[in-house]
């Protein structure tokens, strides 16, 4: 199977493709609406999503990029209703490696199991062009009928990075400009300047629950933790190789599943 699902709640639920490093797995996110699904995020694109989304909902699913990188892009192609930021929207309409960050140092290292993926190729690795069909921006409203979300844009990482923030539930999606893991701020368009208003601004929402693009989820004190340490300077990803070889010393088997445990829902 190139999927695995884990029911968060009876609303969210996380899928991850298997065989794909911990720490470059993405988190694709299942949110069940009255009228209609969410897809937010997609992974690498190793393994048909949308058939494996399919087994669990028959309404429509609207497919959502929190940015156009290719651990999050790869399987967009798949849905007819794809949703991002019009900043993003040139990089998954015609997508270049260098574009979507599948190029120098991250193609370094190891980041897809062999012995899962024997057919991936990282020399000859492309993502499939998804062009957008409809853009969301900052004030947009996602209204899955018995719940919604509002759009933010979160730049920084990307210049058209999205979060989804259910103000109602307390709960935001937050893509690449947050997670718990050290965060990406020197890529070729990133700004660590915007980065850091963007974390200011995901402080103050008044969250309590933070789906991140990837690791577990984590509550409102751990995402002080996080912003008070990148706003130090210290959970920053500079040097990829080193860090992978750190990683790899510290978890020689990079492809087992993360712990969720800690991670609590209501
Ligand atoms: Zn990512």
């Amino acid at each position: 199977m190139a999927f695995k699902t884990w029911r968060l709640s009876d609303r969210v639920s996380l899928i991850q493709e298997t065989g794909v490093a911990s720490f470059m797995r993405c988190n694709i996110w299942h949110v069940r609406g009255r009228d209609c699904d969410l897809v937010i995020d997609t992974g690498m694109g190793l393994g048909p999503l949308k058939d494996w989304v399919l087994r669990e909902t028959d309404r429509p699913i609207k497919a959502i990029v929190t940015h156009c990188h290719f651990d999050h892009s790869g399987s967009l192609h798949e849905f007819d209703c794809r949703l991002g930021h019009p900043a993003e929207a040139h990089n998954l309409a015609a997508p270049q490696n260098r574009a979507v960050v599948y190029s120098g140092a991250w193609t370094e290292i190891e980041i897809v199991d062999p012995r899962a993926h024997p057919d991936f190729d990282p020399a000859t690795f492309r993502i499939t062009p998804a062009p957008l069909t409809g853009y969301l921006d900052e004030g947009d409203v996602l209204d899955l009928g018995d719940c919604a979300f509002q759009v933010l844009h979160t730049p920084g990482h990307s210049p058209g990075s999205i979060a989804l923030w259910d103000a109602k539930a307390r709960t935001v999606f937050t893509g690449d400009a947050l997670y718990d893991g050290d965060l990406l701020d020197t890529l070729y368009h990133s700004d660590p300047a915007t980065l850091r208003r963007t974390l200011s601004r995901l402080q103050g929402l008044g969250a309590e629950v933070f789906h991140g693009g990837h690791y577990p989820s984590f509550g409102k004190a751990r995402m002080t933790e996080l912003v008070e340490s990148y706003a130090r300077g210290e959970n920053t990803l500079v040097d990829v190789v080193a860090w992978y070889h750190d990683m790899r010393r510290e978890t020689p088997d990079i492809y087992a599943d993360q712990d969720w445990s800690g991670v609590r829902l209501d």
